[in-house]
């Protein structure tokens, strides 16, 4: 690091960076400097290196599928291209029959470790139609982990169901649930969400169920949508309240940040974002990222699905140590024709290799099953 110090020692951002080397995390004045800073590269050097001396030179994926079970949604998110509303000639929701037939071609096929469980807001599903799904998946294949439900379907489940989201999550933990996805944070901060998502749960809601999770003993994973009509400040505060969330609980196991991709949804149409913030601005929000929760949320994800391999690649140079999973039948994404390419556990194994790091599959808990 000898070069690498005396860059830092120039950087206007080098403060931080040391502090980050002797383990002190940026707080949010530093974060804010670093999203104001065009020093990627040293960044991701300090970040690429936090993460090496935890994690040497190897970076985990899981073998997974996305089960996007229903596209039936009441809540109209502009930044969706997925959702259909309720009696829709496309809508669809599948049955358990058709959830235990995916699940089993996809452990025959691919011997997946997780089904990462996600959908719309379909106010006809009652809590039995996720209970009876969750029992059989455990029961029928006690490998594949139930990594399921974003907070807001929690909600809508709690609001059919006239009940709370705690008594959702420990029906639903009963059931087998394992573990709870981040999605539907976006950005935590109701100014945003009151121009992307107006009938989505509040910023506070979903901090409240993410409590609520970790208490019964559920983790989850933290997630990020940035490049919409967010400013700075909102992705400082984003970060902090999960930091703060965390710095309570410890229930977060990873966090990922993924680039809005605006096409086919009505934020493109309505020319509130033209374009994605593409490759450089991935890098920066991963080391960022690491900077920012080095030894308080274990794994970084690398946001392969909208970015790329090759972007991957770099993410875990960057400060990723998880490639993510394989996200076998994922549709949301796909609406957008962002979807970069379908990946298998081989392609994922020969990019990981590529940059000289061994392998670790893992499974839901990002324990480790193989190391090649
Ligand atoms: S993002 Fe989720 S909640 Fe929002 S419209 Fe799409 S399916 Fe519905």
């Amino acid at each position: 690091m000898s070069q690498t110090t005396e860059q830092i020692q120039k950087s206007d951002i080098g403060d931080i960076l040391e502090n980050s080397l002797n383990g002190q995390r940026p707080d949010p004045e530093g974060c804010m400097r670093l999203l104001e800073s065009d020093d990627v590269h040293l960044m991701g050097l300090v970040s690429g290196h936090l993460t090496r001396r935890r994690f040497g030179k190897k970076a985990s994926f899981v073998n997974n599928i996305i089960l996007n079970y229903t596209n039936v949604c009441i809540t109209d998110c502009k930044f969706c291209a997925f959702y259909r509303s309720p009696g829709d000639d496309d809508s669809y929701t599948l049955t358990l029959d058709q959830i235990e037939a995916r699940v089993k071609t996809s452990w025959d096929m691919f011997n997946i470790r997780q089904v990462l469980i996600q959908g719309g807001h379909n106010p006809n599903l009652k809590v039995e139609y996720y209970e009876d799904a969750f029992r059989m998946i455990r029961e029928k294949f006690p490998k594949v982990g139930v990594h399921g439900l974003s907070t807001s379907e929690i909600d809508m489940i709690a609001r059919v169901e006239k009940s709370s989201t705690k008594e959702i999550l420990f029906r639903l933990k009963e059931a087998g649930l394992q573990s709870v996805p981040g999605a539907g944070a976006e950005i935590l901060v109701d100014s945003v969400k009151d121009v992307i998502s107006p009938k989505k749960i509040s910023s506070s809601d979903w901090i409240r169920i993410m409590d609520e999770a970790h208490s019964l003993g559920l983790p989850a994973s933290a997630t990020m949508m940035y490049g919409h009509v967010e400013n700075k400040q909102d992705i400082v505060d984003h970060f902090f309240k999960i930091v703060k969330l965390q710095e309570k609980t410890r229930g977060f196991m990873a966090f990922i940040p993924w680039n809005f991709e605006p096409n086919n949804t009505l934020m493109n149409e309505e020319g509130l974002v033209g374009y994605g913030t593409g490759g450089t601005q991935l890098l920066k929000m991963i080391a960022i990222s690491r900077l920012v929760f080095d030894g308080l949320i274990p794994h970084i994800q690398s946001s392969w699905l909208t970015n790329g391999v090759g972007m991957a690649q770099l993410a875990l140079q960057y400060g990723a140590d998880d490639f993510g999973g394989t996200l076998i039948g994922e549709e949301v994404v796909s609406c957008t024709g962002a979807r970069s390419t379908e990946l298998t556990d081989k392609i994922i194994t020969d990019a990981i290799h590529q940059i000289g790091y061994q392998v670790e599959e893992r499974d839901n808990f990002y324990n480790p099953i193989l190391v090649s």
